[in-house]
C-alpha cells in the first residue's frame, strides 16, 4: 500500500513499505527500507509553493515553475551534496558513460559507445563496465565490428558485467537495428531509445543527455532512487527508479537561475556547454542530480550502513533521523 496523499502534514508509510533494510537494487521487487535505522516513517512536512509573480510572468521572462509540492530543506540537502562531492572523486566521475566512449572517433560512433556503455552499466560496478568498455574499444567499437563479432566472443569480451548473456543478445538485437534504421547513428529520443532491446528509461535519458547533450528528464538509477526515498525527495514512498523519477520531475526545478537563487524553467537560450557545467549557476540541475547523487550514493550514503556520520546532512535527513 501506498501512503495516501494529503494536504499539509501526511500520515506514516505503511509497515509494509519499511519492511527490509539491505540491498541496493529493489526495483519493483518489493519495498526495501532506505532508513539507515530501522524505524517508522512517520510524517513529512509539506514546504510553501512558490509562483510567478505579474512581471515573471511578462514578454521574455521564463515562466517560474509552480510545484504543489517541495520537500522541506531540499536546497540545504543539496548543497550539503555539493560540497560533499566537490573532489568528483567518486568512480562514476571517472568512470562513468561520459569517460568510457573514445574521444577521438566520428560524433556517431561516439554515440554508439555511449549507448553500449550505458547497457553494459545496468545492475555493474562502474570499475566493470569501464573494463569492459576497454576491450570492446582495443578492437574497433562500432557498429560493424559489433554486428561482426560472433555472440561467443562478444560474452568473453564483457564479461563479468551483470547479465553478460542476455546483454550479449540485446547489444546484437539493438546494434542490427540502429544499422537498419538509424544509419548506425543512435536515436535522438526517449521514446525511440527505449524501444530498443536492453535500453530503459534511466539509460535513455543519459544518453541523451551525454550523446545529443539535451535534458530530457531525470536519469534515476537504484543510487537516485535509494538516496531520494531516503531524504524524502518524494511526496510519497516509491518502489521503483521509474517511480521516483515521474515524482522528482514533479517538483525539481530543471535548472538553477543565478540572479536570485530561484530555480526557474529554462529559457532554451543557454549554450550546451553552459548546462552542463556544473559549476555554472546556470546548470541544469535535471541533468546534474544523477552524477551528483550516483557518487554521493557510491561514497557516503551506502545501499547498506550509509555513512551518516560524516553526512552534512545527518541533522537534515528524515532517514538518519528516523523519521
Ligand atoms: S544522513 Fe546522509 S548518509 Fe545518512 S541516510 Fe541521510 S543522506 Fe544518507
Amino acid at each position: 500500500m501506498r501512503a495516501p496523499r494529503r494536504e499539509g502534514w501526511y500520515p506514516a508509510a505503511s509497515s509494509k513499505l519499511l519492511g527490509c533494510t539491505s540491498g541496493d537494487s529493489g526495483a519493483g521487487q518489493g519495498r526495501k527500507s532506505y532508513s539507515p535505522v530501522k524505524r517508522r516513517r512517520k510524517a513529512r512536512r509539506l514546504s510553501v509553493a512558490y509562483e510567478a509573480s505579474e512581471g515573471e510572468e511578462g514578454a521574455g521572462a521564463e515562466r517560474l515553475q509552480t510545484p504543489s509540492w517541495q520537500p522541506q530543506d531540499w536546497r540545504r540537502q543539496l548543497d550539503n551534496i555539493r560540497t560533499m562531492r566537490s573532489g568528483k572523486d567518486a568512480p562514476v566521475d571517472q568512470l562513468g558513460a561520459e569517460h568510457c566512449f573514445d574521444p577521438s572517433a566520428s560524433p556517431k560512433v561516439q554515440r554508439y559507445q555511449v549507448l553500449l556503455s550505458l547497457m553494459l552499466s545496468s545492475q555493474t560496478k562502474d570499475q566493470v563496465t569501464a573494463g569492459a568498455m576497454q576491450r570492446l574499444r582495443a578492437r574497433g567499437l562500432t557498429v560493424d565490428s559489433i554486428l561482426q563479432t560472433d555472440d561467443s566472443t562478444l560474452g568473453t569480451l564483457i564479461y563479468p558485467v551483470g547479465f553478460w548473456r542476455s546483454k550479449v543478445k540485446y547489444i546484437k538485437q539493438t546494434t542490427a537495428i540502429l544499422q537498419q534504421r538509424y544509419g548506425g547513428d543512435i536515436p535522438a529520443s526517449v521514446a525511440e531509445l527505449v524501444a530498443l532491446p536492453g535500453v530503459g528509461p534511466k539509460m535513455a535519458h543519459l544518453a541523451m543527455a551525454v550523446a545529443w547533450g539535451t535534458v530530457s528528464g531525470i536519469a534515476v538509477d537504484t543510487h537516485v532512487h535509494r538516496i531520494a526515498n531516503r531524504l524524502r525527495w518524494t511526496k510519497e514512498a516509491t518502489r521503483s527508479p521509474e517511480e521516483t523519477r515521474r515524482a522528482l520531475e514533479e517538483w525539481l526545478p530543471r535548472c538553477a537561475h543565478p540572479q536570485d537563487g530561484v530555480e526557474r524553467a529554462p529559457s532554451g537560450g543557454l549554450p550546451p556547454s553552459l548546462h552542463t557545467d556544473d559549476s555554472h549557476p546556470h546548470r541544469e540541475l535535471w541533468r546534474e542530480i544523477n552524477g551528483l547523487l550516483v557518487g554521493f550514493g557510491q561514497q557516503t550514503c551506502l545501499p547498506v550502513r550509509p555513512r551518516c556520520q560524516a553526512c552534512l546532512n545527518r541533522a537534515l535527513c528524515p532517514a538518519a533521523r528516523g523519521l
